[in-house]
């Protein structure tokens, strides 16, 4: 195993995978560190939800627990 140190945070073990819930319509995903999080650049990723009703752009980030990570909406509102 190898550890890695988050830019903000103290040094992890990095799961496989994470799950979380969408921010806006809950739906719970899964997702697995990003390229930030897996240099320790910044503990930071994102995606866009999967479900087609809902399909919303958020940014991501794994909670201080690395129990998951925490899905938060990214304000690009274009109406
Ligand atoms: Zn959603």
């Amino acid at each position: 195993m190898t550890t890695k140190k988050l830019a903000e945070g103290a040094e992890i073990i990095l799961k496989e995978t994470y799950d979380f819930n969408c921010p806006s319509c809950n739906k719970l995903m899964y997702a697995k560190p990003s390229l930030f999080m897996k240099t320790g650049m910044a503990n930071l990723g994102g995606g866009i939800c999967i479900n087609k009703e809902c399909n919303i752009h958020f940014s991501l980030a794994i909670d201080e627990n690395n129990e998951r990570m925490i899905a938060e909406l990214i304000n690009k509102k274009e109406a």
